[in-house]
């Protein structure tokens, strides 16, 4: 039994449990990390259909095909359908075919796109359709040895684009331009962009999602840089905050401080058994008593693996329990519209009394570059 079979395994002992007839995935991460294949298909319906029992089976578009038939997973059961007659007759033969009965429970990709579902709905009226996001969490969050390796190998590269990236740094310089920089650089090492670089200067800093574009670097600018690269498809994520030159700003060095203050709370206090919701306070705590606790403007962290976004959240509400091999953000920010803004990420894999972060730490003051 390879990895992806003993996920495959995992999951339907996990569906016997609790009752579900059949997992339907799209061709997202959730396709990665079962059979180690993905392919979004260009619109097209793409599905891997896993039933409590037996053999899972590929419905994927027929040029698709021969790729489903090698994927590591090893699926001999695959349906190449052809753009004339659409993937109605093969969803319908397969569930005949897997005995789906009247009100049975049909997991589905949350990412399996909505015209796709319906079609679903329609040709089974009396089936029970939910999402299949939670289970696929408590199979994915904690992470094997294996898979923190993959981690490891892509923060190290990420760690590496950065400290190239400061070397770009110039007046006049736009956010566009080093993002470009951050995106040959990544390729330069065998990689691949987890997501597209965000670069933000100067005021831009105080938008958490700012769209990278056309501004220019200028002396005293702060400079956000939220990047991430690809390791065996698994996912880096940093986020570096500095200044180019002496900040114009009076406040930057002593908020930088209070966000890197709220960072180590985080991670001093995540451990094994904590909630991500006490991680999230912890972080929370040291920013409000600073005074900026309305300028903190999301949660302080999520899930990263396959995806760069996955479960846990670490956000008030959720009260999981930290698990060893779990892997998490931990990116607390200040943003101070109009002004500039800080935010310092670094990925942390929990161990057995604590967290490790596979990346390299931030100084305690904000370096001037
Ligand atoms: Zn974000
Ligand atoms: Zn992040
Ligand atoms: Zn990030």
């Amino acid at each position: 039994m390879n990895d992806f079979q003993a996920r495959i395994h995992k999951l339907q002992t996990t569906m016997q449990a609790q009752g579900v007839a059949l997992t339907l995935l799209a061709g997202t991460d959730q396709m990665r990390y079962l059979s180690g294949w993905r392919e979004g298909g260009h619109e097209r319906f793409v599905g891997l259909f896993v039933p409590a029992q037996g053999e899972p089976a590929f419905v994927v578009p027929a040029m698709n095909a021969p790729q489903a038939q090698k994927t590591p997973l090893g699926v001999s059961h695959v349906r190449g359908w052809e753009d004339q007659n659409g993937w109605h007759p093969d969803a319908k033969a397969l569930f005949a075919e897997y005995a789906i009965g009247e009100g049975a429970t049909v997991l589905v990709d949350d990412e399996l796109l909505s015209v796709h579902l319906l079609g679903l709905q329609s040709l089974f009226p009396s089936l029970h359709f939910a999402p299949a996001g939670d289970l696929m969490a408590s199979l994915r969050q904690s992470k094997t040895p294996a898979e923190i390796a993959n981690m490891d190998e892509a923060a190290r590269l990420i760690d590496a684009v950065f400290e190239e990236a400061l070397g770009q740094l110039r007046e006049g310089i736009t956010e566009l331009e080093l993002a470009e920089f951050v995106l040959s650089a990544i390729r330069a090492k065998g990689s691949a962009p987890s997501f597209d670089p965000l670069i933000c200067f100067g005021a831009n800093c105080a938008l958490p999602h700012h769209h990278t574009g056309n501004t220019r670097l200028q002396k005293g600018d702060t400079v956000i840089i939220d990047i991430g690269c690809l390791a065996e498809h698994y996912a880096s994520d940093i986020t570096r905050t500095v200044c180019f030159g002496t900040p114009r700003d009076p406040d930057v060095a002593k908020v930088y401080q209070i966000v890197f203050a709220a960072h180590w709370a985080a991670r001093n206090h995540a451990a094994p058994g904590i909630t991500c919701e006490a991680v999230d306070a912890a972080a929370r705590e040291v920013i409000t008593k600073a005074g900026y606790g309305e300028a903190f403007l999301h949660r302080t962290g999520h899930g990263i693996g396959i995806s760069t976004h996955e479960p846990p959240y670490i956000v008030a509400g959720n009260n999981l329990p930290l698990q060893e091999g779990m892997c998490f953000s931990v990116e607390p920010g200040i943003y101070l519209a109009g002004r500039f803004g800080v935010r310092i990420e670094n990925i942390v894999t929990v161990i057995n009394d604590g967290v490790r972060s596979v990346n390299a730490d931030e100084p305690a003051e904000i370096r001037i570059v």
